[in-house]
């Protein structure tokens, strides 16, 4: 009972007022395996009453400037920012990730997005065209939506909810956003923040809960005619189905099984501390790492040797560590399922060189319960294995031999995904043939993860529909009308 009193409760944020559910769903601190936060289980009576809120808001929201919603979303990610390390203690508390990752790159890119946004916002212009012989004139106007619905996942809370937030609210929509009921709380928090951000009640509402309760509904709510979703594929499909008969604005944002090329002359020591981080980082639980290395057949037994070295370097640690390159993943499922996956590899007559289970004790007593895995790397996988087609969405990654240019092009693009690929070499000839042939929304050159908001994001195949960014978040949060006048 004085246990039960120690949690951590959460709101749902509605119409600017905090509002308790009747029910809650446990959330797991990954790095001890015990309850420690309680989140609201949402359906759709707390659904419909968040979409009313924003239906109510958004008449002002959608009338004020561009300007006004900048200035307001400036002040919001200010004060985020002045509340930086509360912020980045609860995001590597609440999915596992190392207190250096959320301090680097999970919270200020989430002040980031909605500053990028509120500027962003003011720089574009629309289209004008001209029929002299008519006297014909032709422009488009655009206008926002409506009440947008943002489905996130748990890999990077609230770096991907803001990423869909800031451009909405920046476009003029109000939002109805339901974070994973796994990682609600850095949400939460900042809904602390909206009224001294001046953020008017009603534009931003957060309801927490599952997918198939809270995320339902929003998806399903007719006065919904936006979804932008983050999750996995067979998510999607569902959300593809449930949207349908309403005609809904969908972008999706799914899995991926992305591959790391690298041909014999490449710069071997960039390029393997590169892919260490890129198969690894945030305990690989991220749609764009690595998790299948293919390396020219000249290269490969040096390759393999030094970034297996460079491997078993990688410190696997509680999150709070900070000499810890990995934390804890996010979920006692989800563990085992890429558990699964290295056992499934074995059976198919594949070899772990290094990694899977942890010896405990390397670990403080007190996260012995803990969800943790060392990074490990798989070889001698055939193409059809369920390790090199599968999404694992963890610290697993496979290592193969290729002879030819041509021969890793249909093997990069022998999976369903097509999300994001890498490429390691310093002929920049076979940079653009090879960039051009891979399917795959993003292609990093000698590099990983380097980001440009303004430019597109997003996958090919079954990686997503649709793109993220400056203009393409644009596109998608507004309607486009073309206007023609006759003079
Ligand atoms: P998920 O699909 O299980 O859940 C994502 C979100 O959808 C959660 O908020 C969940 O509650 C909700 N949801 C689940 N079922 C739903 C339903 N029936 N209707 C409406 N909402 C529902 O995904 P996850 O496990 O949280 O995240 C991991 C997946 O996300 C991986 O496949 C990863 O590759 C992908 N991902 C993609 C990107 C990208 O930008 N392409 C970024 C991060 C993660």
């Amino acid at each position: 009972m004085e246990k039960q009193n120690t949690l951590l409760e959460l709101q749902n944020y509605i119409g600017g007022t905090f509002i308790s559910t009747r029910s809650y769903i446990d959330s797991f601190d990954p790095s001890t395996g015990k309850v420690y936060c309680k989140v609201p289980d949402s359906g759709h009576e707390e659904v419909s009453a968040a979409v009313e809120a924003a239906k109510a808001a958004f008449p002002l929201w959608s009338s004020k400037t561009s300007q006004d919603r900048s200035t307001i979303m400036c002040k919001l990610a200010d004060l985020i920012e002045s509340h930086m390390e509360e912020f980045v203690q609860a995001e590597s508390k609440d999915q596992g990730k190392t207190v250096g990752l959320a301090r680097t790159v999970d919270i200020p890119r989430s002040v980031y997005n909605f500053r990028f946004f509120a500027s962003s916002i003011q720089h574009h212009t629309t289209e004008c065209t001209q029929m002299d012989h008519l006297n014909c004139m032709h422009y488009t106007v655009r206008t926002p939506v409506g009440v947008a619905g943002l489905i996130s996942p748990w890999n990077l809370p609230l770096y991907l909810l803001t990423w869909k937030i800031a451009p909405a609210i920046a476009c003029g929509n109000t939002v109805v956003a339901k974070p994973s009921e796994m990682t609600s709380v850095t949400a939460w928090m900042m809904c602390k923040l909206m009224d001294e951000a001046g953020v008017p009640p009603g534009v931003i509402n957060i309801v927490f809960g599952t997918g198939s309760k809270a995320g339902e509904a929003l998806v399903g709510h007719p006065d919904v005619p936006l979804i932008s979703f983050t999750g996995s594929t067979v998510t999607a499909q569902h959300i593809i189905e449930k949207s349908a008969p309403f005609y809904k604005k969908l972008s999706l944002e799914l899995g991926g099984k992305n591959p790391a090329i690298i041909f014999e002359d490449a710069d071997l020591k960039e390029c393997i501390a590169t892919t260490v981080r890129s198969s690894f980082t945030n305990q690989g639980e991220i749609c764009l790492c690595t998790s299948r290395i293919y390396v020219q057949s000249s290269v490969y037994e040096e390759f393999l040797k030094r970034f297996v070295e460079a491997t078993r370097k990688w410190k696997v640690g509680n999150p709070s560590d900070p000499t810890a390159s990995m934390g804890a993943l996010i979920s006692q499922n989800h563990l085992a399922k890429v558990k699964g996956y290295v056992k499934k590899a074995l059976e198919e007559g594949a070899s772990v060189v290094c990694g899977e289970g942890i010896d405990v004790l390397s670990i403080p007593p007190e996260h012995r319960g803990g969800y943790f895995m060392l990074p490990t790397v798989i070889v001698g996988l055939k193409e059809d294995s369920c390790c090199m087609q599968e999404e694992i969405f963890g610290p697993v990654t496979c290592v193969v031999p290729f002879d030819s240019e041509e021969e890793v092009i249909e093997k990069a693009n022998g999976v369903k995904y097509g999300l994001s690929a890498t490429l390691w070499t310093r002929d920049v000839g076979r940079v653009h043939r090879v960039a051009k042939k891979l399917q795959s929304g993003l292609v990093w050159t000698n590099c990983w993860l380097v980001r440009d908001l303004n430019l597109p994001f997003g996958g090919i195949k079954a990686s997503g529909v649709g793109r993220e960014g400056a203009k393409d978040s644009y596109e998608f949060f507004t309607e486009v009308k073309t206007v023609t006048i006759k003079h």
